[in-house]
């Protein structure tokens, strides 16, 4: 996998503004997969989909993360340093289809995918979208033999799905566990590589911007010229004309 060069940050920066994470997610991975189309793209685990997306950010930024987090208590602020293989799950065999048993009652599902995310992106009622999902995920339900609508599923078996589905595709879900050094309250923080990255592009996007309107004043170069340097040449210039 090849990192995102300056030019293709703007280009994923500027696509994805007005979508919502999960478009942000595949708009990043179709940069970076031209090869996949955007329907491929969509059917991969989330676990699968942020196992790339991992790759890509240490290709583009490095293993060095930076993360910020708020006290659910006191609500004060936490940054720490991590590495990417502190939120790499190493996973090779995503299986396309899992079976629960409990008791008399057997199902039959597959991983949640992109597509299946974006279809509750709207939906403010957890336990609305967590039953849509379900509905999505399982192929197949029955009690003794007999079929049975994913409508029907009782909530105890639901609770137990919803375990399966994080156990059977680890990555979808990077937990850190965290204690506040002001009110010594510990929780544990989901750990979102979507979010975190598109933040980091923003950022840089930024950067970028400013660095081609300060060239481009100095020495009149176009946008385009000014990316395609490397960096270290590009901060030269900068330094030349500060
Ligand atoms: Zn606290």
């Amino acid at each position: 996998m090849n990192p995102l060069s300056a030019h293709s940050i703007l280009q994923v920066w500027e696509r994805g503004q007005g979508q919502h994470l999960v478009n942000k997610a595949l708009t990043l991975l179709a940069a970076t997969c031209p090869e996949m189309t955007q329907n491929e793209l969509a059917e991969l685990s989330v676990g699968q989909r942020d196992a790339l997306l991992i790759d890509l950010r240490e290709q583009t930024f490095g293993t060095k993360l930076n993360v910020f987090a708020k006290c659910p208590q006191c609500q004060g602020h936490i940054e720490f340093a991590t590495d990417v293989a502190n939120i790499r799950v190493m996973n090779d065999s995503v299986a396309k289809e899992v079976e629960l048993s409990v008791e008399d009652l057997n199902l039959r599902f597959r991983l949640l995918n992109s597509s299946d995310l974006a279809s509750v992106v709207n939906c403010n009622d957890v336990t609305i979208a967590r039953n849509l999902l379900v509905q999505r995920c399982v192929l197949q339900a029955n009690r003794d033999g007999i079929a049975l609508s994913s409508r029907e599923l009782p909530g105890e078996i639901i609770d137990k799905l919803v375990v399966r589905l994080a156990e059977c595709d680890p990555q979808s879900e990077v937990l850190f566990n965290l204690v506040c050094p002001s009110c010594d309250h510990n929780w544990q923080m989901i750990f979102d590589i979507v979010s975190f990255f598109w933040t980091e592009i923003s950022t840089q996007v930024k950067r970028l911007l400013r660095e081609v309107h300060t060239l481009a004043l100095a020495y009149g170069w176009r946008e385009v010229d000014i990316l395609s340097m490397s960096t270290v040449r590009r901060q030269f210039y900068l330094e030349m004309v500060s």
